[in-house]
């Protein structure tokens, strides 16, 4: 295994299992952009299906994580070939599925309970076969021009590794009070979150431009930006909120100064532009849609209208199925209590 998924898997992965805090239960924003992103998805399996079909056809999902999210894009894949080839009146196509994660991905659960209901479905229960590939999407995880169709979800936003330059244990870049880019950033620390995220999907990239056959397609969704600046609130302004609750346990005496000081999330909102350029550089893909999904204010809630303070509540728990994995992994388990509790305050205020 590449040495960055080791680092990466050691403190990434959203909260496993199915309680009320699980990334399961908490996962209505992703929820909400797989959602927008389906007229693209379906357009692109058109596409797809256009061209000469194999007789099995192979599919995975990347960042596939653990919850009711985790089979969506797939479900409507499966359908939709199936359905364009029974128009053909031809018989129906096998289905070789790949639900791709780190390792400490909660696969169980997603074997154990989100799996079945697929199964049930008219197309799936024949003809589909499921395999879970633990390992980084930034580096090969398929046989050479193996796959048909590659999607993921909200899930290349997170970097390979924190941009060394911040993690530098002898003399790092220090990010003062802060956990990812923000207005007082020094230049040298958005520099090195800009290079680290161009390194990683330009990986991603070419490991996919081995793996996907001609005229194989992939769509993916992930944050960015629409504006050029890296320091603009619309990316910054949630992880200020997250930086400052943990300011807040510093000057409580809860936490060393200097463990914040070293704690930088591995995750980079690009802007569009970014890219197109990596996209452009790699030179494998054509990009043939790129569409700029807004989410509103309220994703969390799922549709269900809710005051401010339960809309406050719910994007906390959405934070909360994020974050706490890395937040246990650097500051120990007994700063979740009260990160979180300080982060509601912040919120609401
Ligand atoms: N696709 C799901 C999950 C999004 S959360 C949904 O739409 O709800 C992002 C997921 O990407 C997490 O499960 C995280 O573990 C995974 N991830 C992050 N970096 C990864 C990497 N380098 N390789 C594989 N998975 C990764």
């Amino acid at each position: 295994m590449e040495k960055e998924s080791t680092k990466i898997h050691q403190i990434l992965s959203m909260k496993g299992g199915l309680g009320d805090e699980s990334y399961a239960k908490n996962s209505k924003p992703q929820r909400a952009i797989l959602s927008s992103s389906v007229p693209v998805l379906e357009q692109a399996v058109l596409d797809f299906c256009d061209t000469r079909l194999p007789h099995c056809i192979t599919i995975a999902d990347l960042g596939c994580s653990s919850g009711p999210n985790t089979l969506f894009a797939v479900t409507r894949i499966t359908s939709l070939i199936h359905e364009r080839f029974s128009q053909l009146g031809q018989a129906p196509p096998e289905f070789s599925i790949f639900l791709n994660d780190l390792p400490g991905n909660d696969f169980n659960a997603v074997f154990q309970t989100f799996l079945p209901a697929f199964k049930e479905k008219k197309w799936a229960e024949n003809g589909s076969y499921i395999s879970g590939v633990p390992g980084s999407f930034y580096g090969r995880l398929f046989p050479s021009n193996s796959l048909h169709f590659v999607h993921s979800g909200t899930s290349l936003h997170w970097l390979s590794q924190v941009p060394p330059e911040l993690n530098d244990k002898s003399n790092p870049l220090i990010n003062k009070g802060k956990i990812y880019i923000s207005k007082t950033s020094p230049a040298a620390a958005i520099a090195a979150y800009q290079i680290q995220f161009q390194k990683d999907f330009f990986s991603f990239l070419m490991a996919r431009s081995k793996e996907v056959v001609p005229g194989g397609r992939m769509v993916f969704t992930l944050n960015a930006r629409r504006i050029a600046d890296p320091t603009a609130e619309e990316s910054c302004l949630t992880w200020d909120y997250l930086g400052q609750a943990l300011q807040d346990l510093v000057l409580k005496g809860l936490m060393e100064e200097e463990k914040l000081d070293t704690y930088n999330v591995p995750y980079y909102e690009p802007y569009v532009e970014e890219i197109k350029t990596e996209i452009a550089k790699e030179g494998s893909f054509t990009l043939n849609c790129l569409e700029i999904i807004a989410l509103p204010w309220d994703a969390c809630n799922g549709g269900m209208k809710c005051d401010r303070a339960t809309t406050a509540k719910n994007w906390v728990r959405v934070l909360k199925a994020i974050n706490e994995p890395m937040v246990r992994s650097h500051f120990g388990a007994e700063v979740l209590d009260p990160f979180f509790q300080s982060l509601t305050g912040n919120h609401r205020s």
